[in-house]
């Protein structure tokens, strides 16, 4: 029980990932990293520009306002790395 609160408030949750959706291997924050349901229902973390990809289709074009990216999604290393579109 105590392990599990511990690791809820652990700065460190950084996770090498792979992409659900197109298989990159990412680095993603495990809980501010954008995700997607897979198979059995568990929350696979989904890279940048599979989200951006992901936004264009399920929001801005159907009019929706795009989801915006947690500024801790990604490592810190990739928060200075500006999507391309
Ligand atoms: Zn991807």
């Amino acid at each position: 029980m105590s392990y599990d609160r511990m690791s809820d408030d652990t700065p460190c949750v950084i996770i090498i990932a792979e992409c659900i959706s197109c298989h990159t291997p990412i680095m993603a924050h495990r809980l501010y990293a954008p995700s997607l349901r897979d198979d059995d229902g568990q929350r696979c973390p989904i890279c940048k520009s599979c989200f951006h990809l992901w936004n264009k289709i399920h929001r801005t074009s159907k009019g929706l306002k795009p989801e915006t990216l947690h500024p801790l999604a990604y490592s810190p290393e990739e928060l200075y790395d500006e999507p391309c579109n």
